[in-house]
């Protein structure tokens, strides 16, 4: 390709909403161009960083026996109305009606459509085990679209579902996507966890994300510095504390903490540390009132709280609410008397007594509270975030807290489709039975943006080979002096002869424009050619990671290249 005959539109400035840098670079050097909120055109450099992601995708999943499909983006509501998630699925189900009056959605995600395919067709366990996969642009109403295409409103997702005859098959079909899915992110050349997003509470039931690690990451990940534990925070088990039998200390007893609502107010004011104290958080789940307990220093992980209480919604009570239920402004209540439907205590709670707690008073707490003693509790429960240097919950080693963005997810479904839309098949007595399903997520698109966070530097982007939309661009510094031009195109037939995309900066710009955009862009490998390089013979290139610069002569130019190629890729592996 000629990039005087391209349209690789390149800016010097990043727009005003381009808050991380995969966001500005991927504007800044063309590829991609906002329409609308989360929803975003690929321009030619673009998509063919989009097309190579695609192809890693596409061998690999191919490669693990899934078979290629397109589904519809338009999906009828009667599919969701039958699996049940037209009602529950919210409001990034993005819901309208044709000119029939019929009700329709636009897909974000495809359990119902690929479910219903199937169901019609597939009737006996000779058929399985069935994987199905697509490369497909889905759309969700996000709440918060933001970070260019790492959140994006329509994206571009690989979905994969697999069928099979029983929990067996379909244990050894999460392990095949399991496998394809570590291929296709280390071929692309990304730094990745593998992390536990579940805590297998559920009939051994567990999905796994696939993090691309990164400051900007949205998910934070619990790993253990000594074993191979990784978790998302939101899942990681926190270690119960080692049993205790705790002397009930002396009688609770007020004490006046006039205007001290925080921990920090309530610890300074009675020089206590934020540990004595127990924080009581009030929520509403299911439109019942339920109170959780954390110490003072720490954190409440609302994701634990909503698994353990099983609700599809937990929300904090309102100021109002908070004065309702314990008759004092926020910031005073606790567990003693506390009108709630559940009260629930994190399990580290159980370790020692005579806590510092609200009194449900304005501007008292009480002294010497004993949860065993003086609060009905409902249960002890893991509701805190693991935090660095807490013991891994495998093996006791350190934990440390990481930044993620999560590229990717395999999920088993279990019957939840095939028992709600009914898709089964005949065994080999004859008998009926539901299909064993997972699925399995690639966010293609998110992932230009994830490998750009984790790779760029100062002057652009540095594409990983295997995602670069070029891996080498040829620029003619001269490009109005004709030998320059003659040679140029010389190389640039022998570089496509070698097998590469080469990109030909043949644009009538200065050398510092050039410069400047090569290394927007991202090409891993650049050749300059200009009248002083041909007049001593050689072309000068450059390996964009490491920046370092090397004459190729002109006349043994293709071993050269090639040498110099191969040191580029090992500085990549490496
Ligand atoms: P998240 O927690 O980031 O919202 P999710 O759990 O909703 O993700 P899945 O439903 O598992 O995501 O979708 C599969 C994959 O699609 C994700 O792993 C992610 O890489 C990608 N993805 C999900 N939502 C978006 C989005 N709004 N923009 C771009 N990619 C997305
Ligand atoms: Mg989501």
């Amino acid at each position: 390709m000629r990039w005087s005959r391209s349209y690789i539109p390149t800016l010097k400035e990043a727009p005003a909403d381009a808050e991380v840098i995969s966001h500005q670079l991927l504007v800044r050097a063309g590829m991609i161009r906002k329409l609308a909120a989360g929803i975003y055109s690929y321009l030619p450099l673009g998509l063919k960083a989009l097309a190579r992601v695609e192809r890693v995708v596409r061998e690999e999943m191919d490669r693990a026996g899934a078979q290629e499909i397109l589904l519809p983006a338009v999906q009828p509501a009667d599919l969701w109305l039958e699996s049940g998630r037209w009602e529950q699925y919210g409001k990034e189900l993005l819901r309208f009606r044709d000119r029939n009056q019929r009700d329709a959605c636009l897909g974000p995600t495809h359990e119902e459509v690929v479910t219903d395919l199937v169901r019609g067709e597939v009737r006996s366990y000779r058929q399985l085990p069935l994987i199905l996969y697509q490369i497909q642009t889905k759309f969700r109403d996000e709440i918060r679209p933001r970070f260019g295409l790492m959140r994006g409103r329509e994206f571009i997702m690989k979905d994969a579902y697999s069928f099979d005859r029983d929990a067996d098959g379909a244990e050894e079909s999460y392990r095949i996507m399991y496998e394809a899915y570590q291929r296709v992110f280390s071929r692309l050349g990304l730094n990745y966890r593998v992390v536990e997003a579940d805590s297998g509470a559920i009939g051994g039931t567990f999905s796994h994300e696939f993090m691309v690690l990164a400051h900007t990451g949205e998910d934070l990940i619990a790993a253990c510095a000594a074993c191979s534990y990784a978790a998302n925070l939101e899942r990681a088990e926190v270690l119960p504390p080692d049993a205790a039998d705790p002397a009930p200390p002396p009688p609770p007893r007020e004490i006046s903490t006039p205007g001290r609502h925080t921990v920090e107010e309530v610890g300074a004011f009675l020089q206590a540390p934020a540990r004595d104290i127990v924080k009581t958080l009030l929520f509403f789940a299911g439109g019942k009132p339920v109170a959780a307990l954390v110490r003072g220093d720490r954190e409440l992980n609302e994701t634990k709280l909503k698994r353990f209480l099983d609700a599809a919604e937990v929300r904090l009570a309102s100021p109002a609410e908070v004065t309702a239920l314990t008759g004092a402004p926020p910031g005073f209540a606790g567990p003693v008397n506390l009108p709630v439907a559940a009260l629930l205590a994190d399990r580290e709670l159980a370790a020692r007594e005579g806590w510092i707690t609200g009194a449900n008073k304005a501007d008292t707490h009480l002294l010497n509270v004993s949860l065993a003693r003086d609060v009905s509790l409902t249960a002890y429960a893991d509701l805190r975030s693991l935090g660095a240097g807490d013991p891994c919950p495998r093996c006791r080693g350190p934990i440390r807290i990481l930044r993620g963005i999560e590229v990717g997810h395999v999920f088993k479904l279990g019957l939840k489709y095939s028992r709600s839309m009914n898709a089964v098949f005949l065994d080999e007595a004859g008998r009926e039975q539901h299909l064993v399903m997972g699925c399995y997520g690639i966010g293609v698109s998110r992932i230009l943006a994830a490998a750009i966070e984790q790779n760029h530097d100062e002057n652009g982007i540095l594409f990983p080979p295997p995602l670069a939309p070029f891996p080498l661009i040829l620029a003619n510094l001269d490009p109005r002096s004709g030998s320059c031009a003659a040679k140029a195109e010389d190389l640039y037939r022998l570089l496509k002869d070698e097998g590469l995309d080469v990109l030909l900066d043949d644009r009538d710009e200065r050398p510092g424009v050039k410069f400047k955009d090569l290394d927007l862009v991202g090409a891993p490998m650049q050749l300059f050619l200009g009248s002083r390089s041909l007049a001593r013979g050689c072309v000068e290139a450059k390996d964009r990671r490491s920046g370092l610069r090397t004459e190729l002569p002109l006349d043994a130019f293709l071993p050269a290249f090639r040498q110099w190629r191969a040191g580029v890729d090992a500085g990549w592996a490496g």
